[in-house]
């Protein structure tokens, strides 16, 4: 096996059996982006300092004794792709967004310095929708990335940047955000695990908002059980975020996987709603079958229902332009990155201009869409018939996952309706685009966790497209969602 295929837990394991060298797990991937990132544009940018980093941990590695090496943190030497809307001090992040073409972090997020503590290596900054906006990664203002498994394909986004390296082998793992299945629907896309946290366990801080009351960072790894390590080193209270848990409870600081034998007597709940007729054929046959072998394995499976799901689309695009309108604010075109009042071409000669033209030239199409219709929804006339509305359906989906969750350990569906599609099928089409998650938007409105593994293949025009699903679990129990995820995944 080459070392940009290895595991998370295979590559640690290797670096402190002295098998290879940091700088050799490194240069692997460095050498792998360079023969493919100009046909999969994973990356928006490749750190020139990856190596120089890795040197500096094999020096370090150099110096301790058998013993202090096994217990290095396990990301020591780990290395990582990071969506360009997280925040590594000194490093450009663009938010896929003309607007932050040129803008520089000058701190890193809470996640980037939980990683850097653990000594993990940064190869990069991965493609995305702009401000993380759309479901193909197309509404980037650069570049479109593609899927590995088929180029004429997208990776699925927001994150399919990170999604696409992972699955290329163009770095072990990465993260990624998700508002409302950016990251598990570019992994079920590319054929990789894809962890969304419960509201509130991952920091916020340094990751450029998108809806506020959804974002959560997350992993996108080659396994569940690196998506686990990735989850541990990054979860945890923060002071600079109100909304992380306050600290670090004993539930979650005790926080380890819980893998059950052979899945027996696993409650999974089924729910019906999300087998209807937007679900391809196709990959309803996956998602069946792989429920017929968790079910020989001995888990217990329940039709259940979850009977506000039909409502959670219309409310989440309520809520999130909402949001959206409110913190894309802070683009003004005087405290952020490209600015009407200094641009020769933009020529602004008043205040208001500087506002207008920064917006006017530095947003994409989508953006500019769900600014307009936030703006809307929150205005005074119509703020009670939408906003307040949709939070009170909001709380009615939120009591749909309490009372399955109740009833069942897990519940289980398909992560999106389709497998990856091609190219400008959906581009043209908002409401097409918004459909992609439909079944993944639940999650962030109740807060609880959901991950997507890897559930099967379908063929499409003679390639072979993966297809994923979805378990979502209680909040705040990562340690049993990932548990059977785990032996979900292996059967
Ligand atoms: N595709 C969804 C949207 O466009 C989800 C985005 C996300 O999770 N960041 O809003």
């Amino acid at each position: 096996m080459k070392l940009n295929e290895l595991t998370i837990k295979d590559a640690s394991g290797g670096l402190r059996q002295k098998k290879f060298s940091v700088s050799e797990l490194v240069s692997n991937f460095l050498q792998a982006i360079k023969e493919k990132n100009s046909e999969l544009h994973a990356y928006l940018e490749v750190f020139d300092d990856a190596l120089d980093e890795a040197k500096k941990a094999d020096e370090m590695l150099g110096v301790v004794n058998h013993e202090e090496r096994m217990k290095l943190p396990p990301l020591f030497g780990i290395p990582l792709a990071i969506k360009d809307n997280i925040l590594i001090e000194g490093k450009k992040c663009t938010a896929g967004s003309k607007i932050l073409e040129n803008y520089i972090a000058s701190y890193d997020a809470t996640v980037i310095r939980k990683l850097k503590k653990q000594g993990a290596i940064f190869l990069g900054k991965t493609n995305l929708d702009e401000f993380a906006m759309g479901s193909s990664t197309e509404n980037s203002a650069y570049v479109s990335t593609k899927n590995p498994y088929d180029l004429s394909r997208v990776p699925g986004g927001s994150s399919g940047g990170s999604a696409s390296a992972v699955a290329g082998n163009l770095c072990i793992a990465a993260l990624g955000s998700d508002t409302g299945g950016s990251i598990r629907q570019p992994a079920s896309f590319c054929g990789i695990v894809g962890l969304k946290p419960t509201y509130g366990i991952v920091s916020r801080h340094g990751l450029i908002a998108m809806a506020s009351s959804l974002d959560q960072i997350g992993p996108m790894a080659k396994s569940v059980e690196d998506a686990a390590i990735l989850f541990d080193a990054i979860k945890g209270g923060d002071e600079f975020d109100s909304t992380a848990v306050k600290k670090e409870s004993l539930e979650i600081g005790n926080w380890k996987l819980e893998i059950p034998e052979r899945l027996k007597g696993v409650r999974i709940g089924i729910p019906k709603e999300y087998f209807g007729a937007g679900l391809d054929a196709d990959v309803k046959k996956v998602i069946e079958a792989v429920i017929g072998k968790m079910e020989s394995s001995g888990a217990i499976i329940k039709e259940i229902s979850l009977p506000h799901s039909e409502y959670a689309l219309p409310t989440y695009y309520i809520v999130v332009p909402s949001e959206i309108s409110a913190n894309l604010a802070r683009f003004d075109g005087i405290r952020y990155g490209l600015s009407a009042a200094t641009s020769y071409q933009l020529s602004a000669t008043s205040l208001y201009e500087v506002y207008a033209k920064s917006r006017a030239y530095g947003f994409g199409a989508e953006v500019k869409r769900r600014i307009m219709l936030g703006t809307y929804t929150l205005s005074a006339g119509y703020y009670d018939a939408y906003y307040v509305k949709a939070q009170k359906v909001r709380r009615l989906i939120r009591q749909d996952f309490e009372h399955a969750l109740n009833a069942t350990d897990v519940i289980l569906g398909p992560t999106a309706p389709t497998p990856a599609f091609c190219f400008g099928e959906k581009a043209d089409n908002p409401l097409q685009m918004y459909l992609a998650d439909i079944y993944t938007v639940a999650a962030n409105l109740a807060g609880v966790p959901a991950i997507s593994i890897p559930a099967g293949f379908v063929e499409r025009e003679g390639k072979k497209l993966p297809v994923g699903l979805q378990l979502a679990g209680k909040w705040f129990e990562e340690g049993k969602l990932l548990g059977i995820a785990k032996a979900a995944e292996i059967i």
